[in-house]
């Protein structure tokens, strides 16, 4: 049966999984993820098995608590009274009343969060601080990163260092709400890549903040007639293509009303 010979084994495939799962290992604690995720031979090492449920348990469990520059994401709340998600790095640890701890905390409250896209830092206790890297999905295999890639290569080459060069996209970061994703080489894959594909994604909720409203408030608007002018488009149809755009955006009543509105119209396509 196959299996790891000894700890430095297994604690290298461990090492390994994490990078993998874009996770930085030196975040974890790898003695406790082998304690709880393998089962020691008796011919001694450890068995293979990794178990995906047990594996992701072990994870979480033995994450280290937050450190100081781990990127992660707030929700803050704006004037107009939505929330947006923001993203950035923990600048400093602070007590429940807000006052800054003397030497290495233990059990930090709270958080100070530095954060590009808004007006001011974040603070706020670290039980509403979430890291980055929940919210993606980082895939490596190359036949998902390009399986949807355009002809003739087709393979997406990096998306920051494609101007000056030919590398191939060896990560894809997928924000898990959204959708969005950005393909780049290893060498351009880093924490700061998550913060800019999640603000995107802000942005996009930002920008569409009207048209959300606007379908909140009036859901059917979304199933408005089509425009009978070839130039001109409707209402209905610039919502439908909108939310074709931002699927993740459209209120729950405006996305049922137009998922019925399709079904009824390939109904009728094909009648
Ligand atoms: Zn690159």
């Amino acid at each position: 049966m196959s299996g790891y010979g000894s700890v430095r084994a297994v604690r290298s495939v461990i090492i390994d999984t994490l990078k993998a799962e874009g996770r930085n290992p030196d975040a974890y604690n790898i003695a406790g993820i082998i304690r709880d995720a393998f089962t020691p031979r008796s011919e001694g090492g450890y068995s293979a098995a990794l178990d995906a449920e047990v594996w992701r348990a072990a994870v979480d469990k033995h994450r280290r608590p937050f450190g100081i520059g781990d990127m992660v994401r707030v929700v803050v709340t704006t004037k107009s009274g939505t929330t947006e998600h923001h993203y950035g790095k923990i600048y400093q640890f602070r007590k429940a009343n807000g006052g800054i701890y003397r030497g290495r905390p233990v059990k930090p409250h709270s958080a100070y969060v530095e954060l590009d896209h808004h007006t001011s830092g974040w603070l706020g206790p670290l039980s509403e601080v979430t890291p980055a890297l929940d919210d993606f999905e980082i895939i490596r295999s190359m036949s998902q990163i390009n399986s949807d890639a355009p002809p003739p290569d087709r393979y997406y080459k990096c998306r920051r260092c494609a101007w000056h060069s030919y590398k191939g996209a060896r990560v894809m970061v997928v924000h898990k709400v959204s959708g969005q994703r950005v393909r780049l080489c290893e060498g351009c894959f880093n924490d700061d890549e998550l913060a800019r594909l999640g603000h995107d994604v802000m942005y996009y909720g930002r920008h569409g903040q009207q048209t959300i409203t606007e379908l909140t408030e009036n859901p059917e608007l979304i199933t408005g007639p089509v425009s009978d002018s070839y130039y001109e488009k409707s209402d209905g149809e610039i919502y439908r293509g909108w939310a074709d755009c931002f699927p993740w955006l459209v209120p729950a009543e405006a996305a049922a009303l137009y998922a019925k509105w399709k079904e009824n119209l390939s109904a009728a396509v094909t009648a």
